[in-house]
C-alpha cells in the first residue's frame, strides 16, 4: 500500500449565521483527511460579504470546532505561512489577481447599473430566457474601460466566459460533469464595492494557500464550472473537489429550512452544534454520528472515536447522496460513547449539569453512582431527574406517591413498616445484604415485589423512577434510609 500524501485541506465557513451540523461534517472531513495524512487543516473565514456577515459568529464558529475537536494548524487566530486567513484582510490580493485576469482578457470592467441590468433581466424573462447578462461591457474598449475606472466611475468586473465550447469539471464522487460554455453567464467576481466574491476569492486563496483538497457543500455544483474556468485562466492546478451531500429534514422529505429546525429544537433536539452540547450530548458522540452522514466503512462498523475515523476515513466511501437527520441514531450515539466513558470522566461530564441545577457535587458520590446509572443516561443532562437526590440533604415525597399501586395507604403502611424491621436489623443495607430479604417480604404479604419496591423507591429517593433501588439505598447510606422510611410510614398513616 502506498503511503498517502499528506494533505493540505481549508475549511472556508461564512461568518453569517450559527455553525450548523453540515458546518461540523465538512471540517469533521477536513481534520480526518489532514490528520490521517499528516497533512494540515486550514481555517479560513470567508467574510467578504458585509451585508451577510454576522458579528459573534465567527467566535461560535471556533468554539463549535474546538468542542467537537477539530483543531487548525493555519487559521486566523493561530496564524501561519499563508494569512491572513480572513478574507476581508485580503482584498488587495484579490485585486491584484482581478487585474491579471482583466489584463489577460479573462475578465472586463463592468459599468451597468442595478437599474439596467433589473431591466434586461424583467426582459429576458418575460420571453421565458434564462436571465443573463447582455455582454454590454465585454463589448468595450478595454483603455476605454480603464479610463472610466480611473475617473472613479463605479464597476464591477465580470469574468469573460468564452461563448463556445464546453467546460468538463471533476467532481471525485460524480465524476466528471460537463457544461456547455453557452449555458453559463459572465458571472461578477469583484463587486463595486471592491470586494472580490467568493468564486475569485475562493480560488485565489486556495491557489496561494496550497489548497491540495476542497471538501464543500454542493450547493456549489451549479458554480463549479466557473471555478474551473477561473483557475484555468490562471493556469493553476485544479485541486481534488468534493461536494458533499445535502442534509435532508428528518422526515427525508425536503431540505433543511428554519422553520424546521424551529420544531426541532421543540423536540429538544438542534441542528446547531453548540447546542447540542448544552442538551447534554457529547462531542465524540456528535463526531461519530455526522461522520455517518454521507460516509460509511462497512455494512457493520458503526462505533467510532476520533482516532477510528482518523485511520479509517476515506473519500471513496462517501455518499453523494442526501442524508436525513436522525436524531434517534444520536441519541443510541451518545448512549454508546457515554457507556465507553471511563468514570471519572463521566463523573466530571455530567458534574456540570448537577450544579447547574443548583446541586452541590461530591466527587466521591458522584463515581459511587456512576456505575449504577452510566446504562442509563442517554444524555448527560438525564442525570439530574435521575439522580440529583442523591446530592439533596433531604427528599420530600408526595404522601400519595408513597401508596402501593393497586394497594391502600394502609396496607401501603403495614408494608412499609414489614420492611423497615427487617431492614433496621441489618447491620448494611446493600444490593447483597436487602434485596432477598426485600423480595422474601413481599411474597409473604401477597404483594408483587414491584408493589414493595415503588414504596420504598418513593420512601427513601423521594420519586417513582430512580436508579436501582437497592444500589441506591447502599449509596444513601442506612441511617439516611431508615430515618426516610419513618418518615413515609408517618406520613402514610397521615393519609
Ligand atoms: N464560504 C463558503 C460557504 O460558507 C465556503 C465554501 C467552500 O468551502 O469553498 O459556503
Amino acid at each position: 500500500m502506498s503511503t498517502p500524501q499528506p494533505v493540505r485541506v481549508r475549511f472556508a465557513p461564512s461568518p453569517t449565521g450559527r455553525t450548523h451540523l453540515g458546518s461540523g461534517r465538512t471540517a469533521l472531513y477536513d481534520y480526518l483527511l489532514a490528520r490521517q495524512t499528516g497533512g494540515q487543516f486550514i481555517l479560513r473565514i470567508e467574510d467578504t460579504d458585509q451585508k451577510r456577515y454576522v458579528p459573534g459568529a465567527e467566535k461560535e464558529l471556533m468554539e463549535s470546532l474546538h468542542w467537537l475537536g477539530l483543531n487548525w494548524d493555519e487559521g486566523p487566530d493561530v496564524g501561519g505561512a499563508n494569512g491572513p486567513y480572513r478574507q476581508s484582510e485580503r482584498r488587495e490580493i484579490y485585486q491584484q489577481h482581478a487585474r491579471q485576469l482583466i489584463e489577460s482578457g479573462h475578465a472586463y470592467y463592468c459599468f451597468c447599473s442595478p437599474e439596467r441590468l433589473d431591466k434586461v433581466r424583467q426582459g429576458q424573462m418575460s420571453l421565458k430566457q434564462t436571465p443573463r447578462y447582455d455582454g454590454t461591457c465585454r463589448r468595450l474598449d478595454p483603455d476605454e474601460a480603464a479610463r472610466r475606472v480611473a475617473n472613479g466611475e463605479r464597476h464591477v468586473v465580470r469574468f469573460r466566459m468564452p461563448v463556445e465550447g464546453a467546460i468538463t469539471v471533476h467532481d471525485h464522487l460524480r465524476g466528471d460533469i460537463t457544461v456547455e460554455n453557452a449555458n453559463l453567464d459572465d458571472y461578477i467576481i469583484v463587486k463595486s464595492d471592491g470586494l472580490a466574491l467568493y468564486h475569485l476569492a475562493a480560488m485565489v486563496d486556495d491557489h496561494l494557500m496550497n489548497v491540495s483538497h476542497v471538501i464543500r457543500g454542493s450547493e456549489w455544483l451549479s458554480t463549479f464550472p466557473l471555478h474551473g474556468h477561473i483557475l484555468r485562466a490562471f493556469g493553476w492546478q485544479e485541486p481534488v473537489w468534493v461536494h458533499l451531500s445535502i442534509f435532508l429534514k428528518p422526515s427525508g422529505k425536503g431540505k433543511m429550512s428554519k422553520r424546521e429546525s424551529a420544531q426541532i429544537m421543540q423536540d429538544g433536539y438542534s441542528i446547531f452544534v453548540n447546542d447540542l452540547a448544552e442538551l447534554g450530548y457529547l462531542p465524540e458522540a456528535v463526531v461519530n454520528w455526522i461522520a455517518l452522514m454521507g460516509w460509511s466503512y462497512d455494512d457493520r462498523g458503526e462505533f467510532f472515536t476520533m482516532d477510528d475515523l482518523v485511520e479509517k476515513f476515506s473519500l471513496d466511501h462517501l455518499n453523494p447522496a442526501p442524508a436525513a437527520i436522525n436524531f434517534t441514531k444520536l441519541d443510541h450515539f451518545n448512549g454508546l460513547h457515554i457507556r465507553s466513558l471511563p468514570p471519572a470522566e463521566l463523573s466530571r461530564r455530567v458534574k456540570p449539569f448537577l450544579q447547574a441545577a443548583g446541586y452541590v457535587v461530591n466527587d466521591e458520590k458522584l463515581l459511587k453512582i456512576y456505575p449504577i446509572i452510566r446504562e442509563r443516561l442517554s444524555t448527560l443532562d438525564d442525570i439530574v431527574p435521575m439522580a440529583g437526590f442523591f446530592f439533596k440533604g433531604d427528599v420530600f415525597p408526595d404522601p400519595k406517591e408513597l401508596v402501593g399501586e393497586k394497594m391502600s395507604p394502609s396496607e401501603s403502611a403495614i408494608a412499609a413498616r414489614c420492611a423497615y424491621q427487617i431492614l433496621d436489623a441489618l447491620p448494611e443495607i446493600g444490593l447483597q445484604t436487602a434485596e432477598p430479604p426485600m423480595r422474601q417480604l413481599a411474597e409473604e404479604l401477597g404483594l408483587k415485589a414491584g408493589q414493595l419496591f415503588g414504596i420504598l423507591r418513593v420512601a427513601v429517593t423521594g420519586q417513582k423512577v430512580s436508579p436501582p433501588l437497592f444500589e441506591s439505598m447502599e449509596i444513601i447510606g442506612r441511617e439516611q434510609v431508615l430515618n426516610r422510611l419513618q418518615r413515609a410510614i408517618k406520613l402514610l398513616d397521615g393519609l
